[in-house]
């Protein structure tokens, strides 16, 4: 069932177009999202949805709800994760979640939101002495207090090392055990594949292209690409290059020194060939790996531009 539905977004600050246009539909349950470079339009796109920012065209339903008529039911069915500086430095994390509950008509136990979000242990200890990861676990906490059904969290990991964002991760994809709608932005690639039902790639406010990661992937290309190396030298190398070169499955070859990288449609025959080809002139791979294309090479190939953290 969609949850959300954005239609022609548009947004410009004087004479800058945050976005462009921008048109989506979210489902119940899903990890939907937003990536891109700095400057895309992530956050001003998430902005306008959450309310906080009028559009300067286009529409924003949540099923038969819009901001302009039903702006108060629509607080209720969503939790926004708070800037850091929202949150109250000199309380805990347990004062800060009791403070949010008094906001809402219904708010879920401290306890269960304490748990949720790994902090039962720093319940007690004031905000400003929390590492960057738990101040950013709270204000998911803080989001998720009123029990909503669609969670906004706008880059909940820049700036967290790979642990601290791993913890997220974990997180986020607790909240869709719950059954909960989660939209986020981030401009890790490696993130936005690992955790999403449906990822929107983002550039100069408009949108690239929209779709699981795998179908993203796939669509980009049938190619795999295969690394080998030789313990033989650079000669096996040049050869297995040169014999690689005409087999039908393999597209293109580069080669650097004893290293030898092939792309192939059909991974499998041509790694049948080469191994017959290397046995034949008793040449040993030291080496062999298939390089699985990433949301990182989709990005490149329809922009054009190297992908940047
Ligand atoms: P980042 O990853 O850096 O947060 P983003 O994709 O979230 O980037 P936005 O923050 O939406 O991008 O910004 C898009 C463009 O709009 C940028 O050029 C930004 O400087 C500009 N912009 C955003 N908000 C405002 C504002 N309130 N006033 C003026 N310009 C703004």
């Amino acid at each position: 069932m969609t949850v959300l539905e954005v239609k022609q977004l548009k947004k410009s600050f004087g004479d800058i177009h945050a976005v462009r246009d921008i048109s989506f539909t979210v489902k119940t349950g899903e990890i939907f999202t937003i990536i891109g470079p700095n400057g895309a339009g992530k956050t001003t796109t998430l902005e306008m949805i959450e309310g906080l920012v009028t559009p300067d065209q286009g529409e924003i339903s949540y099923g038969s709800l819009t901001w302009d008529k039903h702006a108060a039911d629509i607080k209720k069915m969503i939790g926004v994760q708070p800037q850091s500086s929202a949150m109250f430095d000199l309380l805990t994390p347990q004062e800060n979640l009791d403070l949010f509950a008094t906001f809402y008509d219904k708010a879920r136990p401290t306890e269960d939101i304490l748990s949720l979000v790994n902090l039962t242990e720093h319940r007690n200890n004031q905000v400003k002495k929390l590492s960057g990861g738990q101040r950013q676990r709270l204000a998911i906490g803080l989001a998720m207090i009123s029990d909503p059904e669609i969670i906004f969290l706008d880059e909940p990991t820049t700036g967290l090392d790979p642990q601290a964002r791993r913890n997220i991760w974990d997180i986020i994809q607790q909240l869709k055990a719950f059954g909960k709608t989660t939209i986020l932005t981030t401009h890790y690639m490696e993130e936005a594949e690992k955790l999403s039902d449906r990822v929107c790639i983002v550039d100069q406010g408009r949108i690239i292209t929209l779709d699981t990661p795998a179908a993203l992937i796939e669509r980009l290309t049938d190619e795999r690409e295969v690394r080998l190396s030789f313990l033989d030298g650079e000669k096996a190398a040049k050869e297995a290059e040169q014999y690689s070169e005409n087999l039908p499955s393999v597209t293109r070859t580069e080669r650097n020194n004893r290293a030898l990288k092939l792309w192939t449609i059909n991974p499998e025959d041509t790694l049948y060939d080469f191994f017959k080809f290397t046995k034949e002139h008793g040449y040993q791979v030291e080496q062999v790996s298939i390089h699985e294309m990433s949301l990182e090479d989709v990005f490149i190939a329809f922009t054009g531009k190297e992908w940047r953290d």
